[in-house]
């Protein structure tokens, strides 16, 4: 095979893996994301809860004040009630006190139910706040094992690009410009094998003439179609 093409095509799988280190560092945080934004959405409950919690209390405490108001009210009303003389103006008292009482019973079952309904959302923030420790403790693990792994990529990034240097300043600077010039638009498709006699870039039936160079394999060859670099697939040898 022409050393070139040889070059190029362990180039190309170079580049692929250079290509993958993104993902592979995104998949390895995503995790650690996940639980963040778990963890982010428990305290936004939390706070939701504690806000629906504090408006009970504040409702019950008007009807806390109101109680105090009607109790003052019914003493007046007792108090007048020895004043009257008119059938008249007693049923009118008596009406007036009726609703007072009507009053306390209703501010009376409100105040026990915002106190039941403040407990449940006290007691839901509770729990809530129990699992978020189980999930900070998740995460510091998670923050642990995730800085070892990146140290790990790190190291084969590192790896990767020393080989890529070594060979890059082995290829010839020209075939190397002809490379970069069709990976600007193949991306990492720029050197693909041929398969069943097509290009695999762009599946398209290449030229027994071409199929013979590129088996021959002494010059870079290229799809007559797509323009991208092509080499002969090894179980394609053996198929064919
Ligand atoms: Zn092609």
């Amino acid at each position: 095979m022409n050393q070139e093409l040889r070059k190029i095509i362990e180039l190309a799988k170079i580049d692929l893996e250079i290509d993958s280190f993104g993902p592979k560092e995104e998949s390895l945080k995503s995790e650690l994301n996940k639980l963040v934004e778990k963890s982010n959405g428990i305290k936004a409950k939390i706070e939701e809860l504690e806000g629906e919690a504090k408006e009970c209390k504040f409702k019950s405490n008007k009807h806390d004040a109101h109680l105090k108001e009607l109790s003052s009210k019914l003493a007046d009303i007792s108090k007048k009630s020895s004043t009257l003389k008119t059938e008249r103006e007693i049923k009118a008292l008596q009406i007036e006190e009726e609703i007072a009482r009507e009053q306390v019973a209703f501010a009376n079952e409100e105040i026990a139910r915002l106190d039941t309904v403040e407990h449940a959302k006290k007691d839901e923030a509770k729990k809530l706040e129990e699992s978020l420790g189980e999930i900070a403790e998740q995460i510091k693990s998670f923050e642990v094992s995730l800085s070892g792994d990146l140290k790990i990529l790190e190291e084969s990034k590192k790896d990767v690009y020393s080989k890529k240097d070594k060979l890059v300043f082995e290829i010839n600077p020209k075939v190397y410009s002809f490379y970069q010039k069709i990976k600007r638009w193949a991306g990492t498709s720029t050197v693909v094998p041929v398969v069943g006699k097509a290009c695999s870039g762009c599946n398209i039936q290449i030229t027994d003439n071409d199929y013979r160079k590129v088996i021959r394999s002494d010059e870079i060859m290229t799809c007559s179609n797509c323009g991208r670099i092509l080499y002969l697939d090894e179980t394609e040898i053996e198929n064919g």
